[in-house]
């Protein structure tokens, strides 16, 4: 493996909430009406809002809720286009609402990232309801059929790890152009959980299964990214919050810069007319300052079940700032492994 580069700085990521409706109950969602507002942002709301966020090389994905419940999805899209937007990408649970297949075209999406967390109905659908699984898939192939891209999403816990395997011979079967392992994060409803603690994964579990099937998928063709989550000892711990631009963007106006602190009202700017303005302290960006042996800040005060100590108490591997991933890709028949930041969450 290559040591770990730094963050990509001069580019921008937005990931814009547009609604905080969904027709799913995942068990792991993240989304709280009572911290990111209830229900679709208005229209013009969002052109404004589009217009303020975008400047030179802004990755934007559009996500919810399920975004394709939004009716006016597609003129999101079309106007960010328009605007330059360097890609834009649409994450779905697959049901592919208000017919948004047929009012925006492959010129004007880069890709539909469909979330899938079971290689077979038994497993997704205890995590994301039932037909869940059978809707995904359809949604896949009704995407393709129409020349979209697209790309899956795995958010790996203990309710699926074990599973993970399955996932390259379902993705054989599949048309698609990316696979994205995720890894769960203790919010929303995760936190809310009696055995939370449970659904997170250790050092060996995510060795064991994660970077294998990253190469195995990739040996297929088809490129996968998947969060770096513990550091070896080569690398560089680097908080994303302080030195790139990550905007989590929710219908409330709340915007987030790191994603594990969305449980919170720490943000840190809120959009007041059509300005960004900083939220005052405390907010997450002094978190962001403060450096601890674990690494991640965050992690060790939301989500610490994946931290583990040696007998001196020192822990055996710092957790990454959850926003750096590593790329696998299939390069003249060699799989490559880099680590690199990207713009989906
Ligand atoms: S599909 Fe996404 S937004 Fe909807 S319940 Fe599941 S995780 Fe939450
Ligand atoms: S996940 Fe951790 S390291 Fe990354 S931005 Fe948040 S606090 Fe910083």
């Amino acid at each position: 493996m290559k040591p770990t580069i730094q963050f990509k700085r001069n580019t921008r990521s937005v990931f814009f909430h547009i609604t905080t409706q969904c027709n799913l109950s995942c068990k792991h969602c993240y989304i709280d009406p009572a911290q990111h507002g209830s229900g679709a942002i208005p229209v013009e709301t969002a052109i404004k809002w589009l217009d303020l966020l975008k400047k030179d090389n802004t990755d934007l994905v559009f996500l919810g809720g399920e975004p394709t419940l939004h009716p006016d999805l597609h003129t999101f899209i079309k106007f960010a286009r328009k605007i330059g937007y360097r890609s834009i990408t649409v994450d779905t649970n697959g049901y592919l609402f208000c017919n948004i297949l047929d009012k925006v075209t492959t010129t004007e999406v880069d890709f539909f990232s469909f979330s899938l967390d079971g290689p077979n109905p038994q497993i997704n659908d205890r995590i994301r309801g039932k037909g869940a699984f059978e809707h995904c898939i359809k949604g896949i192939y009704d995407a393709r059929r129409k020349g979209f891209s697209v790309s899956l999403i795995y958010t790996v816990s203990a309710m699926n790890i074990n599973a993970l395997h399955i996932m390259p011979s379902l993705i054989s079967t599949l048309d698609i152009q990316k696979f994205f392992i995720q890894i769960i994060g203790i919010r929303g409803k995760s936190a809310q959980l009696k055995d939370k603690r449970d659904l997170q994964v250790s050092y060996q579990d995510w060795k064991t299964h994660v970077p294998p099937v990253a190469k195995e998928v990739a040996a297929l063709g088809i490129p996968v990214t998947y969060p770096k989550v513990f550091l070896e000892p080569e690398d560089t711990f680097e908080c994303a919050g302080r030195v790139s631009e990550h905007y989590f963007v929710f219908p409330n106006g709340r915007v987030y810069q790191c994603p594990l602190c969305e449980d919170y009202p720490i943000h840190s700017f809120q959009i007041i007319e059509k300005k960004l303005s900083p939220m005052p302290p405390i907010n997450e960006r002094q978190l962001f300052q403060l450096d601890i042996p674990e690494g991640c800040v965050m992690n060790k005060l939301i989500q610490p079940g994946n931290i583990s100590y040696d007998t001196s108490g020192r822990p055996n591997h710092q957790i990454a700032c959850c926003l750096l991933k590593t790329n696998v890709k299939n390069e003249e028949r060699d799989v490559v492994f880099d680590n690199a930041i990207i713009f989906f969450e």
